[in-house]
C-alpha cells in the first residue's frame, strides 16, 4: 500500500470535470488510498484538503454549469488550471481534459512546468502527434520535476499495455490489432469524446471537428443512426509500442465502433497481438474486455493505477516522461 510520508492518502486531482472527470470522481469515493481533493473545469475550481463531495460536486457542475459555484469549496476562475495548480497542494493529477485543439495537453504540461509544481501527471490522450509533443518537452518534464505518464486511458492505455505482455510471448511481433467498441446513451456526457472520435472520420479533422456547434454534431449523428465507426486511426499506440521496443508503429492498427445512443457495446474491445515464438510458430493472443464494463470504467480504472504507480516512481525522484506501456499500473485500494 501507498502512503505518504505522513501516512495520508495520495492527494489527488482532476482536471476537466465533464464525463470521464465525473467518472473519475465516483471511482476515487471508495478509495483509501487515494482522496479527490480538486477539481477543474473551463470556468472555475474546486478545492478541498479533506476531500471533495462527488454527488455534490456533480449536481453543482450539471446545476450552475461550473464546479466553480460550489458553495465552500468552489472558486471561479478563467485561468482554472493554473489557479488551483499554484494555489493548492496535490500529489497527482489525471488531466481529462479535451485535446482540442490537438496541442491542448502540450500547452497544459508547459502549464506545470512553468508553475514550478512538482508531482504527477496521467493523462488519456489518444493520437500518436499529441504524444509527440509531450516527448519534445521530455527533458522539461524532468527538470522540473515532474512525472508524467501519457497514454493511460483504455487505448492507448489498457490495451497498450496488454499489448506489451501479451508480446513476451514471442520473439518477434508481426501485429497488434486493436478493435475497441463503445456504447454510450447519450453523446452530450462525454461531447470532447465523441469531437475527437469525429475528426478521425473521413471529411473531418481536429479543428473542423472543434469548431462544430452541438446542432451540427447532432444533425451528423442523425445522418449516421448515432454511430461512428472508425479505421485505422491515428492512435498513439503505435509510438508507444514502438518507444517500448515492441514493435515498429506500421504494425499497429486501431479501429472501432462507438454507439453515441446506447449503452451497450456495439462489439467486444480486444486487441489481438500476432508473433512468431522462438520455435517458428505463428500464434495470436487475444485480450478482450468484458462487455459490461463502461469507457469511463475502462480509462479511469487505468488512470489512477497509473498515477499510483507514477506516485512511487516521484518518491524515488525518478521524473520525466513514460507512456502506459513501459510501465505497469498498480491497482488502487
Ligand atoms: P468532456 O467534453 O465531457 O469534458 C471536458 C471537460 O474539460 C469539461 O469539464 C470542460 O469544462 C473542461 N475543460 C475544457 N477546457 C478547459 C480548460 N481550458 N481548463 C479547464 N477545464 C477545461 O470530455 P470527455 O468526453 O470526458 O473526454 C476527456 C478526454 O478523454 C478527451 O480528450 C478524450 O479524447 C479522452 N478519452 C480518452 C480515452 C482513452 O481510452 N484514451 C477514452 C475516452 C476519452
Amino acid at each position: 500500500m501507498i502512503i505518504d510520508k505522513v501516512n495520508q492518502p495520495i492527494k489527488v486531482g482532476v482536471l476537466g470535470f465533464g464525463g470521464l472527470g465525473q467518472a473519475a470522481a465516483k471511482i476515487l469515493a471508495p478509495k483509501g488510498e487515494m482522496i479527490w481533493v480538486a477539481a477543474a473545469d473551463h470556468q472555475g475550481y474546486a478545492y478541498n484538503s479533506l476531500g471533495l463531495n462527488p454527488d455534490l460536486v456533480i449536481k453543482t457542475c450539471r446545476d450552475r454549469g461550473s464546479i466553480g459555484h460550489l458553495d465552500a469549496d468552489g472558486t471561479l476562475s478563467k485561468n482554472s488550471i493554473q489557479d488551483l495548480v499554484v494555489n493548492h497542494s496535490v500529489d497527482g493529477y489525471f488531466l481529462a481534459l479535451p485535446n482540442l485543439p490537438n496541442t491542448f495537453m502540450a500547452d497544459v504540461a508547459q502549464q506545470f512546468i512553468k508553475s514550478g509544481w512538482q508531482g504527477v501527471l496521467v493523462d488519456a490522450l489518444k493520437r500518436t502527434s499529441a504524444v509527440e509533443q509531450l516527448l519534445e518537452i521530455q527533458d522539461d518534464l524532468q527538470a522540473a520535476g515532474i512525472t508524467y505518464l501519457t497514454g493511460c486511458g483504455a487505448t492507448p492505455g489498457l490495451l497498450t499495455a496488454a499489448a506489451a505482455v501479451a508480446a513476451q510471448s514471442y520473439a518477434e511481433i508481426h501485429s497488434v490489432k486493436i478493435t475497441f467498441g463503445v456504447g454510450i446513451a447519450n453523446w452530450e456526457a462525454y461531447k470532447s469524446t465523441i469531437r475527437e472520435d469525429i475528426a478521425h472520420m473521413s471529411e473531418y479533422d481536429v479543428e473542423t471537428a472543434r469548431a462544430m456547434t452541438d446542432d451540427e454534431v447532432s444533425a451528423l449523428l442523425d445522418k449516421t443512426n448515432g454511430i461512428i465507426a472508425l479505421e485505422n486511426m491515428e492512435h498513439a499506440d503505435d509510438i508507444m509500442l514502438e518507444l517500448a521496443g515492441i514493435c515498429d508503429r506500421d504494425r499497429v492498427t486501431v479501429g472501432g465502433v462507438v454507439d453515441t445512443r446506447n449503452p451497450k457495446k456495439p462489439l467486444s474491445t480486444n486487441v489481438a497481438i500476432t508473433g512468431r515464438t522462438f520455435e517458428g510458430k505463428i500464434s495470436t493472443h487475444t485480450f478482450t474486455l468484458g462487455d459490461e464494463t463502461s469507457m469511463a470504467a475502462n480509462v479511469c480504472g487505468p488512470a489512477f493505477g497509473y498515477l499510483k504507480a507514477g506516485i512511487a516512481l516521484q518518491r524515488r525522484k525518478v521524473t520525466g516522461l513514460f507512456t502506459a506501456a513501459e510501465i505497469m499500473p498498480q491497482f488502487v485500494n
